[in-house]
């Protein structure tokens, strides 16, 4: 399982900047390739926390969990200080 770079923690579509314009695509029908090997991205869902990512239905590259309002992308767990302590 040592194949491609070993660059942990900042895989591809690790930051809002990639997440967002991909996110677009596939909010419009469009595809979203992997950026591995170009296969055809699954959105995951996790309905309990409201949160998405992508995952390669080939190789398992996944971006991290994200939410999303609209066309703005959020990551999931970084904390924002311009975010509301929303404790609902
Ligand atoms: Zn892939």
């Amino acid at each position: 399982m040592t194949d491609g770079p070993s660059d942990a923690g900042t895989g591809p579509l690790g930051s809002v900047e990639s997440l967002e314009p991909v996110w677009n695509v596939f909010r419009q029908g469009g595809v979203v390739a992997c950026p591995s090997d170009a296969a055809p991205m699954a959105l995951a869902v996790d309905g309990a926390r409201s949160v998405y990512r992508f995952v390669c239905s080939r190789c398992g590259v996944s971006s991290p969990w994200f939410e999303a309002k609209a066309s703005q992308v959020t990551l999931h767990g970084s904390t924002n200080p311009d975010l509301p302590p929303d404790s609902g």
